[in-house]
């Protein structure tokens, strides 16, 4: 029978989509495979990854660790390296043999160009740049009482949209970041969704993941384009989401901006950390985009998060809200980064800091 994607009964199980680069699975997708879990769990399915490479079979091993039920391996010289085409086939064919009913992907570059593809091609919906997803209504509800100002008690819920075991809540911000939304995707399967890196938890959960290699067809004819050369940048980036400790810098170092750096990047040594930024500090030309932390640039959950001269703004806390224990230093007593510091420190940064600086070499001399 042709491939329906209105036919909802036909569609089960979650699947991700692994990405992996030059052979090495990236960390979001053990991200996606551990978030993949909680949903299956909860659709009482099984869990699939689907990854696509050449000699990749051996880390679809890895997949295991953090929940994966089932791996299905697309392997061939012609999938070395990431095309549109190739990818964009191979993952459409895939969906309409197997047919999942739920389907995530990295927002990395490869997956913000392949999961709208593939969407518009089975004829379905994506939801991009999730920051939250639940596919069972009492922990989305749990979800709105604990990360909401919303009455949800008084809330009525409408059956066919947020059926308990069937329609992916996907939650995202909306307009500038200034309101949550929650979309489904009640009429199309599969529910599919972007994911930033760093936004998910990795959560070990071993299983023993079984190794499916289906039958496929590719043909050199099948890609457009020809990846002549790989050429990586040469510029060492920041990596602010595998860092334990952040000292970011916000506009607040605006007097002077050179000590401002110096005094965050002492800090950050003394720490172990790096530094990281706002985005009104990267749109001033104090420091690379590649610093900064929020909405539009990393979700970071690093044990320690330093905010130097940051406001606190909406978009800049999604970023960082979730870090576990927040330091502030601002002039401003009422600045609202303060509402999710654990340590607030209110006084001019250019004193605070060096202050900050001695007292942690000290207490390390110790
Ligand atoms: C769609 C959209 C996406 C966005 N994405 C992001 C994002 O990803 N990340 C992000 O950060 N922002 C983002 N923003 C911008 C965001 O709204 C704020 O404008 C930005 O976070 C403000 O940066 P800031 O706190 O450094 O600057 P400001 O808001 O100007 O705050 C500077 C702070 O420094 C304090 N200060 C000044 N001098 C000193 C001093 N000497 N000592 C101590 N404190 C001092 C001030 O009291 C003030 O609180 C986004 C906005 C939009 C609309």
């Amino acid at each position: 029978m042709a491939y329906n994607s209105a036919d909802i009964a036909a569609f089960k199980n979650v699947w991700v989509f692994c990405e992996q680069r030059q052979g090495v699975m990236m960390p979001t997708t053990f991200e996606l495979i551990s978030e993949g879990r909680k949903l299956a769990n909860e659709l009482g399915a099984e869990l699939c990854g689907i990854l696509l490479g050449e000699g990749v079979e051996g880390i679809a091993k890895e997949l295991g660790e953090y929940g994966a039920d089932k791996v299905y391996v697309y392997d061939s010289p012609l999938l070395k390296y990431y095309t549109t085409d190739a990818y964009t086939k191979l993952v459409c064919d895939a969906v309409e043999e197997f047919k999942p009913e739920v389907m995530l992907f990295g927002a990395s570059n490869i997956g913000r160009d392949l999961a709208p593809r593939c969407a518009a091609r089975l004829h379905t919906g994506l939801c991009a740049d999730c920051t939250h997803l639940d596919i069972d209504l009492n922990g989305y509800i749990e979800f709105l009482k604990t990360g909401s100002s919303l009455d949800v008690a008084s809330m009525s819920f409408d059956s066919k949209l947020f059926d308990v075991n069937s329609n992916l809540k996907m939650t995202r911000p909306a307009f500038g970041g200034h309101l949550m939304a929650t979309i489904v995707c009640p009429r199309f399967r599969p529910a599919m969704a972007t994911v930033r890196p760093g936004v998910m938890q990795k959560r070990p959960c071993k299983k023993d993941v079984e190794i499916i290699k289906p039958a496929f067809e590719l043909k050199e004819s099948d890609i457009k384009t020809h990846v002549v050369e790989v050429v990586k940048a040469s510029k060492k980036l920041v990596d602010l989401i595998g860092a334990d400790v952040i000292v970011s810098v916000g506009a607040g170092i605006g007097k002077n901006v050179q000590k401002g750096l110096e005094l965050a990047q002492e800090l950050a040594d003394v720490l172990g950390g790096v530094v990281g930024a706002s985005r009104a500090a990267v749109d001033a030309g104090y420091i690379t985009a590649d610093h900064q932390v929020g909405q539009t640039g990393k979700t970071v959950h690093p044990k320690i998060y330093v905010a130097l001269g940051i406001s606190g703004a909406i978009q800049h806390k999604a970023g960082m809200q979730d870090s576990e224990c927040i330091i502030a230093v601002n002039k401003n007593d009422a600045a609202p980064i303060f509402e999710v510091a654990d340590y607030g420190i209110v006084g001019d940064l250019f004193k605070v800091v060096p202050e900050m600086i001695e007292s942690f070499k000290a207490a390390k001399a110790k």
